[in-house]
């Protein structure tokens, strides 16, 4: 362990981390170095929440060496990793711990949109994630940076896509994000529509329409949904006063960055 950090805590807690993105691997990471006994869970086989997600479009690659590096620093701080396991009620009160740290990130918005539970409509979390098909002629609803990168990606591809956008461009993205974004989709064949929204999911496409009451349909085999995310404390609501303390991080308190989740992680890990 290192010695700097040694006085630092007492007494040692047994600490249940549930959630391996940066939120949950920093908070794990800390608490660990200062030697808190550390147990982190995360259902999926391979820890890094989105960050592996936000890793996808090749330009942003270093993202997922990232994670690499934060699961190795988790074996240093001497982390107990559980991966492929979904954590529920019932386990924590089996599990006992002193401490919970709830880092379950957030959940996608669905926007209330006519034929939006149509067979034809899939999330834009899913589509870069490699857990939904997608078609060939393909219409993507929102301007979150979720749907830009995956926008980049399917017509890297080579599929046509359209994309539907009710306000402005990339409004909460960063400079060095937007401007690559803006440079390379109109090297492909995407077509955006802007201050248009979507009035009505079909089985063959979208109508659209803008304020100036103008109606177009788009037609799309695929249609995607990406309209960001928002908070979701099922999760925590569940464990309450299943530990002297329980705490919850990152994007499951609300959606930011991963300046922000880290920050969270850190302060949390150094706290207890
Ligand atoms: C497409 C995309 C691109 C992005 N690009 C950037 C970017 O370029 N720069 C930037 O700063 N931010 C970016 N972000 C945002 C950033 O990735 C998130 O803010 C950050 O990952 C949130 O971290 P988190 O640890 O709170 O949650 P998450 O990263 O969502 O991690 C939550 C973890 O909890 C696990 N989990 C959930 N429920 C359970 C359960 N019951 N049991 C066990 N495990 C569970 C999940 O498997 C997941 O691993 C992007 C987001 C997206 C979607």
């Amino acid at each position: 362990m290192n010695k700097k950090y040694e006085k630092l805590f007492e007494p040692i807690k047994s600490v249940l981390l549930i959630g391996g993105g940066p939120a949950g691997m920093e908070a794990a990471r800390i608490a660990g170095i200062r030697g808190h006994k550390v147990t982190l869970i995360d259902k999926n086989p391979v820890l890094g929440g989105l960050l592996r997600t936000a890793a996808v479009p090749d330009y942003k690659y270093r993202i997922g060496k990232y994670a690499d590096w934060m699961e190795r620093q988790l074996e240093n701080a001497v982390v107990n990793i559980q991966r492929g396991v979904e954590v529920t009620a019932d386990m924590v009160k089996k599990m006992k711990p002193d401490v919970i740290i709830v880092a379950t990130g957030a959940k996608p918005f669905v926007p209330d949109i006519s034929g939006i539970e149509s067979n034809n409509v899939v999330y834009a979390i899913d589509v870069l994630n490699k857990e939904a098909k997608v078609g060939e002629v393909i219409v993507i609803i929102g301007g979150r940076w979720v749907s830009w990168e995956t926008a980049y990606c399917l017509a890297k591809e080579g599929k046509q896509v359209d994309m539907v956008v009710r306000s402005a461009l990339l409004p909460d993205e960063s400079i060095f994000n937007k401007y690559t974004m803006l440079d390379e989709l109109p090297k492909y064949d995407v077509t955006i529509y802007l201050k248009w929204w979507p009035a009505e999911i079909r089985n063959n496409g979208v109508i659209i329409k803008n304020k100036e009451g103008n109606e177009k349909f788009l037609e799309a085999d695929t249609v995607i949904v990406g309209t960001g995310f928002i908070s979701d404390h099922s999760i925590y609501k569940s464990l309450e006063g299943l530990a002297e303390e329980v705490y919850e991080i990152g994007d499951s308190v609300s959606p930011g960055r991963i300046y922000d989740a880290v920050h969270e992680g850190y302060l949390r890990g150094k706290e207890i």
